[in-house]
């Protein structure tokens, strides 16, 4: 998904190890789950001193001052990241247990306190190790996850999928899902960003459900924001051709609109490489007569639209999130005074209602059309899209000059190309 630009490679290992290139460790204290029993109100404390004790264990095969590219004297998030798997499972699949597996932790990406023991737990600090500090608050983080989790009523291996969302944490993305749930179908990207939850990309072989085997990509915007893409400008209209995310020549189209902070991304989502674990979501009662969900993975991809609105993002996501929850401030508290939609809106084909909210038609889970993909045939119009932040038609707003009335964006989806699965459009504006 990144090109090549985010990599593992096996860490730089001193001595002899049984696997090389992978570090295990043993830690004579008890597992966090178990500590945070025994000491109640200090969970925070002793899932750190866990990270810590673990480091420092693993000094001893580790030159960590090798990773300190440009040194810091710490290692950031670009140089090193560090990715934990607790024996256990993890309690975001539900807290069951099984024959071996018996406590949990909660996946999550961090950073360690870097000179008090949070919570008086003694040892929870950010290490210096070979004269360099590991997973310090503002200056780089950690990853952990549980070795299984539960999913469709098994537990399986913790899927790539989490750690792909957690370790982009650690590089800057934030995240794109609900967390208060105030307003039912706020306008989130759902499967179709690896920030909301295209980290439950969906494996269907053997019509096993294995969701968080096939992650999704992130939305485009945060792969300009972190340098993974570059955009195509479209600035006249015309015809382009938008090339899928899984082809050698992918390519994000950014259709330039007259306030220079919002614009419209298109990008081609064909059920190639990871597109091909996004799935969409009916209401239904299982065997039991309760109500659930099922989940069938798109058989036909297309073009996804998302309009932008750089002033949104950077205005609200003053930390990690960027998901309409209201203000959040750098210390993860939050003002709940002010909604606002993400700034990065995935507009699904017939997928809104007049309000900008996702529709619920009664059959498919709002977030999860039945089919929001643009193909052949199709004409997307700006002016059928109204923001759930402004209500506004088309843009959140507009400069001197413009207006919703006058301004229209429409894309023509011209013609499709079956062997390499390449889109043409056609590009017009009223201004
Ligand atoms: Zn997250």
């Amino acid at each position: 998904m990144s090109g090549g630009k985010i990599y593992f490679e096996p860490v730089h290992v001193m001595g002899e190890t049984e696997t090389p290139g992978v570090l295990e460790v043993v830690l004579d204290i008890p597992h966090p789950n178990r500590m945070a029993m025994d000491m109640p109100g200090k969970n925070h404390g002793v899932a750190f001193k866990c990270i810590a004790e673990a480091l420092r264990k693993a000094d001893e095969y580790v030159d960590f001052a090798y990773y300190d590219k440009d040194g810091g004297g710490y290692l950031s998030g670009d140089e090193f990241n560090v990715l934990l798997i607790h024996a256990g499972y993890d309690v975001v699949g539900g807290k069951e247990t099984a024959k071996g597996i018996h406590w949990g932790v909660y996946a999550n990406c961090g950073a360690l306190p870097e000179d008090e023991n949070e919570d008086g737990v003694e040892g929870s600090m950010a290490p210096i190790l070979d004269g360099v500090q590991l997973c310090a608050r503002g200056k780089g983080c950690y990853t952990l996850i549980g070795e299984y989790r539960m999913t469709e009523n098994q537990f399986f291996p913790h899927a790539l999928g989490t750690i792909a969302h957690e370790l982009g944490h650690s590089i800057g993305f934030h995240d794109l899902y609900d967390y208060d749930k105030q307003v039912e179908g706020w306008p989130l990207p759902y499967l179709f960003s690896l920030m909301g939850h295209g980290n439950y990309g969906n494996d269907e072989a053997d019509n096993i459900y294995r969701r968080g085997f096939v992650p999704q990509h992130l939305d485009p915007f945060q792969k300009i924001r972190s340098g993974i893409m570059d955009t195509e400008d479209i600035t006249a209209d015309g015809e382009y051709i938008s090339h899928p995310l899984s082809a050698e020549n992918a390519n994000i189209l950014k259709i330039v609109t007259p306030d220079p902070k919002e614009y419209f991304l298109i990008e081609n989502r064909q059920m190639t490489g990871f597109c091909k674990g996004i799935y969409r979501k009916t209401f239904g009662v299982n065997e039991k007569g309760e109500d659930c969900h099922f989940c069938e993975n798109y058989k036909e991809g297309g073009v996804i639209i998302w309009h932008i609105d750089e002033d949104i993002f950077d205005t609200y996501s003053v930390i990690k999130r960027t998901n309409g929850s209201g203000t959040w401030l750098p210390d993860g508290e939050t003002e709940g005074t002010e909604r606002h939609d993400p700034g990065i809106v995935a507009l699904f084909k017939n997928g809104f209602d007049e309000n900008g909210l996702l529709k619920n038609d009664g059959v498919f889970v709002p977030g999860y059309p039945e089919d929001p993909f643009y193909r052949k045939g199709d004409v997307f119009n700006s002016n059928e899209f109204v923001s759930a932040a402004t209500h506004t038609k088309s843009l959140n707003s507009f400069p001197e000059g413009y207006s919703q009335e006058t301004y229209n964006l429409k894309i023509e989806f011209v013609d499709f190309d079956e062997a390499t699965g390449d889109i043409k459009i056609r590009v017009a504006q009223t201004k």
